[in-house]
């Protein structure tokens, strides 16, 4: 039986006592929300934190509502309350086509939006939906808060701008009208990593594209996203032509790498069809009157 280096064990009550705890602590304490990715790399001895940090009691950052023309989101928010929301269901249908192949219903309903991002993992696929919509985190420490854009959030594979001492506690988008988003991720079976996975965000005004985003996830794509491909519809009539020539460009930004998943040729063809996949469907769903 694998089991995990001995570590202290804390419960933090609200976020300062979060990030007192952290600091106190040091630079080996880690947070611990669901913990469904910590968990088992520390059974598998590939992380050794010498502190957790429970961060369960913190229900005041499990929230999905809407802030001054953002929704925000707490970093405490559970997959199955992203995948519930009413709210984010009438803005953008791309959390719940995204949460819906995120894993299974266990890890959904115990896994948190602040734990995948924080984890991040180059297949997770929440950063992908953030990278799209252009999102922000918002970073506490005992100093105060910082906002940090999501195409900034993550600096390698499982790195972040989360530094010592700090802590994820919220995710803010902003509302925007006549615009469409959609998710589309192959998998090899139900509730497995994505082979590849795309989402797009499109806001039409007068039948251009006044705003768009490009995410993808599990290809190596930098930041999870591909600013040049968004340049090509960026104030254009979002032609068909346009579409796929932007999913071209994503399909060779991309840098995937030959697993069990499959070879680096056959990813980035996925990517391609489903970046195109994704931003037809955002921009049907922008003409159709979609807020
Ligand atoms: C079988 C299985 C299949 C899965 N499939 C998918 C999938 O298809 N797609 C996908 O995207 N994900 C998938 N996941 C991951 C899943 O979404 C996890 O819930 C998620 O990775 C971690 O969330 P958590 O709350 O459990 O984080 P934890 O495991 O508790 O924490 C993960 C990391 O984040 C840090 N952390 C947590 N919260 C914060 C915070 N607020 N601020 C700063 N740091 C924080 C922790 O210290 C730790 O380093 C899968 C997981 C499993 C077990």
């Amino acid at each position: 039986m694998q089991v995990p280096a001995p570590f202290t064990y804390e419960r933090a009550h609200d976020v300062d006592g979060a990030v007192g705890l952290l600091e106190r602590h040091g630079p080996e304490a880690r947070l611990i929300a669901g913990g469904h990715s910590l968990l088992p790399m520390m059974k598998l001895r590939l992380a050794r934190p010498e502190t957790l940090v429970d961060i369960n009691d913190l229900h005041d950052l499990d929230y999905i509502r809407l802030d001054g023309g953002e929704i925000a989101l707490g970093a405490l928010t559970r997959h199955a309350g992203g995948l519930g929301s009413g709210l984010l269901a009438e803005h953008y249908p791309i959390f719940a086509e995204a949460e819906r192949v995120i894993a299974d219903p266990l890890v959904r309903n115990r896994g948190t939006v602040g734990g995948s991002l924080c984890q991040a993992d180059p297949a997770e696929d929440l950063s992908a939906v953030f990278a799209a919509l252009h999102g922000r985190a918002v970073i506490r420490s005992s100093s105060g808060s910082r906002s940090v854009d999501m195409r900034e959030f993550h600096v390698g594979p499982y790195e972040t701008a989360v530094g010592p001492g700090e802590m994820l506690v919220e995710l803010r988008v902003p509302v925007r009208t006549r615009s469409g988003s959609a998710y589309e991720k192959v998998e090899r079976r139900a509730g497995d990593w994505a082979v590849a996975a795309a989402g797009a965000f499109v806001q039409l005004d007068d039948g251009v594209v006044a705003g768009v985003g490009i995410g993808m996830s599990a290809v190596g794509a930098r930041h999870f996203t591909c600013p040049p491909a968004e340049e090509i519809l960026a104030g254009q009539e979002p032609t068909a032509e346009r579409i796929a020539a932007a999913a071209r460009t994503c399909a060779e930004h991309c840098e995937p790498t030959a697993d069990q998943r499959g070879p680096v040729d056959y990813k980035r063809h996925l990517t391609g069809v489903l970046v195109r996949r994704a931003l037809s469907r955002a921009v049907a769903a922008a003409q159709g009157g979609v807020a």
